[in-house]
């Protein structure tokens, strides 16, 4: 069977591309071995898919080359994905920093694309196990197998659009980085983003103690020019360190590099509890009127590891600001994080070099094309991975359509 575009993965990128390289109705057809499509954009955004982010911009990526993903993102905007989501009737809403999700359900996200694809006249193959994929004169022999057959297809464009390892359970193979190895393309060594860190030994027991509690705080890492801070909430965890700055500041880190964690980053805790003193409250305990600014555990926790006890009249301005260090100078070094099992994207993926910004065709193999997770473009948490999967999708569809 013979088709203008064969696109490999119907996930956020597969999807969206196929609605738009159909151009005058030539065959396209996605492919992905998933009983259903999308299935990362159903679980996205606690279930509402947090499918875009107005303040997009090319800082909230991480690549090798920083200046790649401009072009796309320029060309398909936050705005272009909401005015699709509301033609389709989407009731959407803001959270905050400029994170839209549904009101609904994400599955609204999914049937969406499905009947833009659709509505535009490509098919979908799930099942379908990819068995192999070759460079023929005329374009690509893509052998499949379906239905317990095995059958070759063939394609003049070859879109390959199948995300990252994040998530193995989901479906999530490295399939997309040998696939650009076996065309020679080079990688940039995947590895977990927007992950939670895992604590070992002394660390890990006086965390653990702290599971549950959550905080808004910063947290910065990454060393050098990779250095980053983010203020979100940090939650502490059985295992370790969560939450939204936490994640953030993951895509920047590299194991034994040291993390900051701020737990009070609005004040001066010091000047704080000084005030709180003149105010009257010098006859209280530390810890009590720390309490009073910072969850119970949490001030506990700070007070015994800055070793500062008793009222808290009876402290210098020295023990008060070894307290503040021991809770807006935390240095911690991870001992790891969850890696693929729970992370959000992985970082990474096919350089860059390698492919057009304007296309995100393989330079040196025509036909060829990267879209989405698997390219070495990487988001922030907070919609901006899916909005790349959008605007990389369309500088792809375009261009088929138009060749
Ligand atoms: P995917 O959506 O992962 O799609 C890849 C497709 O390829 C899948 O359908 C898969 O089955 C298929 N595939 C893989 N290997 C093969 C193979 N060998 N053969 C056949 N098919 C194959 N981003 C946001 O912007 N906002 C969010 O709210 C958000 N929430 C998230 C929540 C979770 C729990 C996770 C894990 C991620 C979240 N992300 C979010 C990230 C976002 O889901 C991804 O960045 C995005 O889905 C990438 O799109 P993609 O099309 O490139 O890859």
């Amino acid at each position: 069977m013979t088709h203008h575009t064969i696109i490999l993965g119907a996930g956020a990128a597969g999807l969206h591309c196929a609605a738009y390289a159909v151009g005058q109705g030539r065959s396209t057809l996605v492919i992905d071995h998933a009983k259903a499509p999308g299935d990362k954009i159903r679980i996205s955004g606690g279930g509402r898919c947090n499918f875009t982010n107005t303040r997009t911009a090319p800082k909230h990526f991480l690549s090798t080359n920083p200046h790649f993903a401009k072009s796309a993102l320029a060309r398909y905007t936050p705005a272009d994905f909401v005015a699709l989501v509301e033609r389709h009737g989407i009731a959407w809403h803001e959270k905050t920093l400029g994170q839209l999700f549904c009101d609904g359900s994400a599955k609204q996200i999914v049937a969406m694309l499905r009947d833009e694809m659709e509505r535009a006249g490509a098919d979908l193959w799930l099942n379908t196990t990819i068995v192999e994929v070759e460079k023929t004169e005329a374009g690509f022999a893509v052998t499949v197998e379906r239905d317990g057959k095995r059958q070759t297809l063939s394609c003049a464009n070859l879109v390959v659009a199948t995300g990252g390892k994040s998530i193995p359970k989901m479906g999530a193979t490295g399939f997309g980085y040998d696939l650009a190895r076996q065309f020679g393309l080079p990688i940039v060594e995947p590895r977990p983003a927007l992950v939670p860190f895992t604590l070992t030994g002394a660390l890990h027991e006086e965390v653990k103690a702290l599971a549950g509690v959550s905080v808004q705080g910063r947290v910065t890492a990454g060393q050098g020019g990779r250095g980053t801070t983010f203020d979100e909430a940090i939650l502490f965890t059985h295992r370790g360190l969560s939450g939204p700055a936490v994640l953030q500041a993951s895509s920047y880190w590299r194991e034994g590099e040291m993390v900051r964690l701020s737990l009070a980053p609005q004040r001066d805790l010091a000047d704080a509890l000084l005030e709180r003193a003149q105010a009257g409250d010098g006859k209280k305990t530390v810890e009590t009127v720390l309490a009073t600014m910072l969850p119970e555990r949490l001030a506990h926790d700070i007070c015994a590891r800055a070793g500062v006890s008793g009222r808290l009249a009876e402290q210098g301005r020295k023990s008060l600001s070894r307290l503040n260090a021991a809770a807006n100078d935390w240095q911690i070094i991870p001992a790891g994080t969850e890696g693929y099992r729970t992370a959000e994207v992985t970082l990474g993926g096919v350089d860059t070099d390698a492919l057009s910004s304007q296309t995100m065709e393989a330079k040196a193999v025509q036909g060829l094309y990267f879209i989405g997770e698997v390219v070495d473009v990487t988001g922030w948490l907070g919609g901006y991975n899916f909005q790349w999967a959008w605007a990389s999708a369309f500088a792809a569809g375009r261009a088929i359509a138009t060749t």
